[in-house]
């Protein structure tokens, strides 16, 4: 049955007022700042449409929030109010109607300071000396949370210069710096204690502690916007862009974006500057706030229940959002890495809907403890890709358990193994792995692996998706008919890639154990590997304790290398492309002086266009060589790249054995086949 607007009414106000006690007594706030505005939104426009309806105790009425009874109640001198909200241009301008409405002959000008989102405080200073300080409450009474506030460090004891006489209240918010709130739930996080959603809850938490030494402990900054209470009225400035300067002039930090404007097409600028430089600020910021600027002007606008009328805060879109994280699947790259993916419960931010947010790796996901049925806080700044940016812990349900990396490849249940720095675990089935096909066939055919040419990427994506070849060995299978399938293939073509397959058959080992694509075996490596072991069934049985004694293998390269041939699908590829006909000469085994830069001085000149100086460096000391920036007698080999000038002349001249990029590339590629 349809509820009559009585009984929504109700339902919005039972609803508001305990998601209130949770955000202002419990510091434990239920629902987003976004999801919590529009209900208030809704409730306005409810009460915009049945104004005889409202009821005095409707959160549109009065400030909300109460005074905690764990800390004294202090009653204010003068009322705290909050701020009226604007959305959108539309409501900003309706704002500034109502003011020109009321002061037809000014020409309103205003203090505009970015809204900070902390929590408000209520400063009071006898004789310049701070003697109490309370939180806003319900606006009527609030908190004693002097001993806290003490404990901020830029809360000046005493006034600066000329300290007034009497009572004078400073009035500001209390906000979290947003370093200090990602290393506060850090710690808490290494501590197994609940972390915070958001720097404004942060803030909050932390200055309503029974315990002055946690507050004093927690980074907390204040700064001014306001003057409450001012027993000397002498005092008082004639404008609020004068009250900031007289704030700062007492010691009292004010934002420093904080700046005087008139027009309303200058109130929009601002906003729209200030929304720029939002994400670089030190503290969060939810908007900007608009000010009359002239205090007498603001005193006969005068107030509502709830807020001045001669201000409004002018919010930003919501940046963050919560919503369920419903399950964490893992992703294969191209590359074999394994990638979470937090599948949610789809929720709008910034105009988007989000249903999956990376996990980048397991470390992250244990680093921010996020688990399955956790709420969690999305945030989406500008174009950046949404990210869970954190838990809201205390709304974890009982059930929700850690996420563990699976052990076997999700995709083609290979070994799924995790690198030694520990952030990536990649799938070991590098042949055979659908996820990883496109990617293991390009590289299996490059140039210095088998050496397909004519065989590019695009032919291969066609291969695949007409499921011409699923792994490497089904390369060998292909017929004429077969490739004149694919589209734009004519029989030229077809033909001259069957010659190329056909003569990639007759290889070399090391070319060969390239051409498997295991992870971080490159083509030195690979060369290493094939003049160690002199044949593949050889490096096939070899564990890493022997393989950690071929040089240029080190541990991580060792542990690839074992469990890429363990991996039953991999040697399945292996066993059928030499059925189809690849072969390589065993390679005979050299004693350990056995490449042909061993020993000798080698100069580089000119420049490579495969290599730059410093790998070719690497590469020739990794082989043995002496590498030297001088040609003389005692130099053994030149390697003279594009422009070589004065050294190979000299090397010509003194009769040295002078190699050109093709020879040492062969070096690279297989270095003990290198003819002298
Ligand atoms: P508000 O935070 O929207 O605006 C008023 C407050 O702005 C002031 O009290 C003051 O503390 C602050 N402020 C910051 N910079 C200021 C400046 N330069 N000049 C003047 N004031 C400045 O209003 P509110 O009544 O304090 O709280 C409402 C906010 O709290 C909303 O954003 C709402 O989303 C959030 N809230 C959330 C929940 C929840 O469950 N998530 C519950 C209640 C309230």
């Amino acid at each position: 049955m349809k509820k009559t607007p009585e009984q929504l009414l109700s339902a919005l106000y039972q609803r508001i007022a305990s998601l209130d006690y949770a955000y202002y007594v419990e510091d434990q706030p239920q629902v987003s700042d976004a999801e919590y505005d529009a209900l208030m939104l809704t409730l306005r426009q409810l009460e915009a449409a049945y104004p005889q309806l409202i009821s005095t105790a409707s959160p549109t009425q009065r400030v909300s929030g109460v005074a905690q009874n764990k800390f004294t109640p202090l009653t204010h001198r003068l009322g705290m109010y909050s701020l009226d909200n604007a959305f959108s241009d539309e409501d900003v301008y309706q704002f500034w109607q109502r003011i020109v409405n009321v002061l037809p002959q000014a020409v309103p000008a205003f203090c505009v300071e970015p809204k900070l989102d902390g929590l408000a405080i209520n400063l009071t200073y006898e004789d310049g000396l701070l003697i109490h300080a309370a939180t806003r409450g319900d606006g009527e009474v609030g908190e004693d949370v002097t001993l806290n506030v003490r404990t901020i460090r830029n809360v000046p004891l005493r006034l600066l210069a000329d300290a007034p006489k009497g009572i004078v209240e400073i009035r500001g918010e209390v906000v979290m710096p947003k370093q200090a709130f990602e290393a506060l739930n850090r710690k808490q996080l290494s501590m197994n204690q609940k972390t915070f959603a958001n720097p404004r809850n942060a803030a909050a938490g932390s200055l309503r502690q029974l315990d002055p030494q946690v507050t004093a402990q927690r980074n907390l900054q204040f700064f001014g916007y306001a003057l409450g209470y001012v027993e000397d009225v002498a005092l008082l400035p004639p404008s609020q862009w004068g009250l900031l300067a007289l704030l700062r002039r007492w010691g009292i930090r004010v934002a420093q974006e904080a700046t005087y404007v008139d027009g309303i097409d200058n109130l929009l600028a601002y906003y729209h500057k200030i929304e720029q430089q939002r994400n670089a600020l030190a503290y969060d910021i939810d908007g900007v706030v608009y000010k009359l600027d002239d205090l007498s002007h603001q005193r006969q606008l005068g107030m509502t229940a709830k807020f001045p009328r001669w201000a409004i805060a002018h919010k930003f879109p919501a940046q963050e959002v919560w919503t369920k994280l419903e399950a964490i699947d893992v992703q294969v790259g191209r590359t074999g890495a394994l990638t979470p993916v937090a599948r949610l419960k789809p929720v709008s931010v910034g105009g988007v809907v989000v249903s999956n947010a990376t996990l980048h790796n397991a470390d992250e996901i244990a680093r921010k403890d996020i688990r399955v049925g956790d709420t969690v806080i999305i945030r989406r700044a500008g174009d950046v890709i949404p990210e869970i940016v954190a838990v809201v812990s205390h709304l974890r349900p009982e059930e929700a358990v850690p996420f563990v990396m699976p052990l076997r490849c999700p995709v083609c249940d290979s070994e799924v193994i995790q690198e030694v720095d520990k952030s990536v675990h990649r799938c070991s089935g590098g042949l055979y792995c659908p996820a990883q096909k496109q990617r293991a066939l390009e590289h299996f055919v490059s140039r210095k692996a088998m050496d397909i040419q004519g065989l590019g990427g695009k032919v291969i994506e066609q291969l695949i998706s007409q499921g011409l070849v699923q792994h490497a060995d089904d390369i060998y299978a292909l017929t004429e008919m077969k490739l004149l399938s694919l589209p734009r293939m004519a029989e030229k073509s077809a033909n001259n890639l069957l010659t190329a397959i056909h003569n990639s058959k007759r290889t070399t080992l090391s070319r060969f154990i390239f051409a498997l694509g295991i992870p971080e075996v490159g083509e030195v490596t690979a060369a290493a590997l094939a003049q160690y072991f002199g044949t593949l069934d050889a490096l096939m049985q070899a564990t890493e304790a022997v393989l950690l004694e071929v040089n240029d293998v080190g541990p991580v390269v060792a542990m690839h290398v074992v469990h890429f041939f363990a991996q039953a699908h991999n040697q399945a590829v292996i066993q059928k492309l030499i059925e189809r006909g690849v072969h390589w000469p065993d390679v005979e085994k050299h004693a350990v002086v056995a490449t042909p830069v061993q020993g000798k001085t080698v100069v580089l000149t000119g420049s490579l266009t495969s290599f730059s100086r410093d790998e070719a460096k690497a590469i020739l000391q990794r082989l043995g060589a002496k590498v030297s920036s001088s040609v003389s007698a005692k130099t053994d080999i030149v390697i003279a790249g594009e422009a070589a000038g004065s050294k190979l002349q000299k090397a010509e001249a003194l009769g040295l054995v002078v190699w050109d990029e093709a020879q040492f590339m062969q070096l690279c590629v297989d270095p003990y086949d290198v003819v002298n």
